[in-house]
């Protein structure tokens, strides 16, 4: 297949506060011929994710940080439409982070055949990729949570939250949820959260989860910051644990935020908070996928999907985010 250039969503300059659609620009590449162990892959669906964001500031991180007037980067799935490497033929469904475009050469190091039996191709980018694996971890080697035991979950009707909330389910426990719409919170009872809590119009919301969680909670799994840490600490019993994922109110903040006026009560009810990166985990990957696709099988977790179609949607798609605009994982279909 011969095909001169493609289209990239560059970062246009760096985000003050929330990021707009000025941030971003499309731009066409040239598609270089391939060299020995080289493929062409055409992006089926890309990802969109919060920590996205981090990376749009320059700073050092766990990432490195968008470069401006360069492509930007991130999960996507593709089809091996070209290859001159004996690991990958034509039709390959592969998984790589070389998102926001439409092509890509890479190397076939770069790139991960997934066995769309077990899943569709974009479910590699959600419920059995890298935020499915996040739940997972944050829930069993963070947090390790015991069947009896109380969790609450925020961001709960997102990519990680949604599979989180299942995930402790299946495991025995109670589940508190945190939404932020009542459409929302109507999804997450059908998915079997025991309360759910719709952090917009609940007022005082250690009130609110003392009132979903009368006995207290055992584990928190942030995805949130602010008020929502601030309560959870509150509602912790001792030896209580926290899976510190994210803090998504926090990523557009132009001041800097609040802390919970309440961090001593992790020496009080000596609380173990441990922050956790998806990809220092890795090697259980496989373990992960196990269980999931056995669970997925068995039709045990539900997923939903928030579509935008074509890479113009891709910056939109990517501060919808931050809007709450997205049920279950917010993805990009580019195919
Ligand atoms: P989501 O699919 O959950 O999308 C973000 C959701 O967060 C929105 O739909 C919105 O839902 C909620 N939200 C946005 N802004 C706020 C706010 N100011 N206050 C409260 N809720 C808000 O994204 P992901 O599932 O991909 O990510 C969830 C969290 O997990 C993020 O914090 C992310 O950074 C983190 N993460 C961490 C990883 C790690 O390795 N540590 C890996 C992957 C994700 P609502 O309508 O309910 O407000």
């Amino acid at each position: 297949m011969f095909l001169e250039s493609t289209r990239e969503v560059r970062l246009a300059s760096r985000p003050t506060g929330m990021p707009s659609a000025a941030n971003f620009e499309i731009a066409a590449t040239p598609v270089p011929p391939l060299k020995a162990g080289e493929v062409l892959v055409k992006n089926l669906w890309m990802s969109v994710d919060p920590y996205m964001r981090g990376r749009m500031v320059d700073r050092e991180s766990y990432v490195p940080p968008f470069q401006v007037g360069k492509a930007l980067e991130g999960g996507a799935v593709g089809e091996v439409v070209e290859s001159s490497s004996s690991k990958f033929k034509v039709g390959d469904i592969v998984l790589s982070s070389f998102g926001w475009r439409e092509h890509f050469v890479a190397a076939e190091t770069q790139v991960h055949r997934v066995d769309t039996r077990l899943a569709p191709p974009q479910a590699w980018l959600g419920v059995i990729g890298m935020t499915g694996m996040t739940a997972w971890t944050g829930l069993t080697r963070i947090a390790r949570i015991q069947p009896g035991e109380t969790v609450f979950v925020s961001a709960a009707s997102g990519a990680v939250g949604a599979i989180a909330v299942q995930i402790a389910k299946l495991q025995g426990c109670r589940v508190v949820a945190s939404v932020g719409s009542e459409e929302k919170a109507a999804w997450l009872r059908e998915l079997g959260a025991d309360a759910v809590i719709n952090y917009r119009t609940a007022g005082d919301l250690t009130a609110a989860l003392k009132a979903a969680a009368p006995e207290g909670i055992d584990v928190y799994f942030e995805n949130v910051g602010g008020a929502h840490l601030e309560a959870a600490l509150n509602l912790l019993k001792p030896n209580g644990r926290v899976a510190v994922c994210g803090m998504i109110e926090q990523y557009n903040a132009t001041e800097a935020p609040k802390g919970p006026s309440n961090l001593a009560q992790v020496i009080m009810k000596r609380l173990r908070l441990e922050g956790f990166i998806v990809s220092d985990h890795w090697d259980h990957y496989p373990q992960f996928v196990g269980e999931m696709a056995a669970w997925l099988a068995a039709g045990k977790i539900q997923t939903r999907e928030t579509v935008r179609e074509g890479l113009e949607a891709a910056p939109e798609a990517f501060i919808g985010l931050f809007r709450g605009e997205n049920t279950g994982k917010m993805l990009v279909k580019l195919a």
